[in-house]
């Protein structure tokens, strides 16, 4: 088994793009600006806000965190995402998921300029993913397709099982490992809560992804040996033993899995440092754009 070490390769990834801003920046260039806007103060999105902008650091990128509380109304934040929109100094945004509920996820993402949509949400670039057209590719679909091709994974005529059809995750990597590219070209079977003998189907992957939010639940019965096994599940479950004060879980028996699989993403680092990364190699894309 090789581990899919989706920590290292980030942070090969970062030095490129970090090598590409001093470029920018030597040539008198505009380093690229990413804002994150975080509504309330849910624990995980805090950590994950905090994680993107850490990393536009790390590569000499501008980052700012707009931080607005959970009692914003829905216009507001539209009026807050038109401003970004407007704002020419900065290149990409995101606006961080979950909100909370009385704010509708869809219409904030929608009122996203596409320019400037570098988590690959709005319904135009998704659409551009679809035909195969040039954009700004979902976040943590890109970090996937990267570590295939970092690892030189074979994707050629297999059969790729995707369990989760989130239109974040699921929906999007089924799409793309179908593409006639590399990675692509497999013959995929996206999975859900309604699929019937859903491990007849995973014992038949020959490349696996994961993401549906339940700890643990892909167990070694429920795969073949030599299976590629990306985890992008993350829960946090309360532990006293960690300082943070919990530990995270992916959505696959790793220690079971591991010892069929011939390749397997870790969680933690495994996916997580991969769909940040892609995040920074967006906004390039959106500066470059520019
Ligand atoms: P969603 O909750 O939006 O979707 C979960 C999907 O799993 C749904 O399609 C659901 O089916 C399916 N599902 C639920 N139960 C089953 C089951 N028993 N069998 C088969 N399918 C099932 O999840 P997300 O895609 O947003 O996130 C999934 C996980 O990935 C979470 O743990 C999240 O924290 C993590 N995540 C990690 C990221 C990273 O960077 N590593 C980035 C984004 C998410 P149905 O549609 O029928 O309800």
């Amino acid at each position: 088994m090789q581990l899919l070490d989706g920590k290292k390769t980030a942070t090969e990834i970062k030095l490129e793009v970090a090598e590409e801003i001093k470029r920018v920046k030597a040539k008198g260039g505009k380093i690229p600006h990413l804002v994150a806007v975080l509504v309330g103060s849910n624990g995980a999105s805090i950590t994950y806000v905090n994680a993107k902008i850490a990393a536009c650091e790390k590569v000499g990128m501008h980052s700012t965190i707009v931080r607005l509380n959970d009692t914003v109304s829905e216009k507001e934040l539209l009026e807050e995402v038109d401003r970004l929109n407007k704002d020419e100094e900065i290149d990409g945004f995101i606006v961080q998921l979950p909100l909370p509920k009385h704010i509708s996820d869809k219409k904030v993402t929608e009122a996203i300029s596409p320019e400037k949509d570098v988590d690959g949400f709005h319904p135009w670039n998704i659409g551009k993913m679809m035909l195969n057209l040039p954009t700004f590719l979902p976040a943590t679909p890109f970090g996937i397709l990267q570590l295939i091709e970092r690892y030189n994974i074979e994707t050629n005529g297999k059969h790729c099982v995707v369990v989760g059809r989130s239109s974040i995750v699921g929906s999007p990597i089924a799409n793309l490992m179908s593409r006639n590219s590399y990675p692509g070209n497999c013959t995929v079977t996206l999975t859900h809560s309604r699929t019937v003998n859903l491990k007849e189907i995973t014992l038949s992957a020959d490349i696996l992804i994961v993401a549906l939010g339940k700890p643990e639940f892909i167990t070694a019965d429920m795969v073949k040996d030599g299976v590629v096994v990306f985890d992008v599940g993350i829960t946090r479950k309360a532990d006293k033993s960690k300082k943070s004060g919990y530990k995270l879980y992916g959505d696959v028996d790793f220690d079971g899995v591991a010892e069929k699989a011939s390749f397997i993403t870790p969680v933690p680092g495994g996916v997580g440092p991969m769909t940040i990364v892609s995040l920074l190699k967006n906004t390039l894309l959106a500066a470059k754009g520019k």
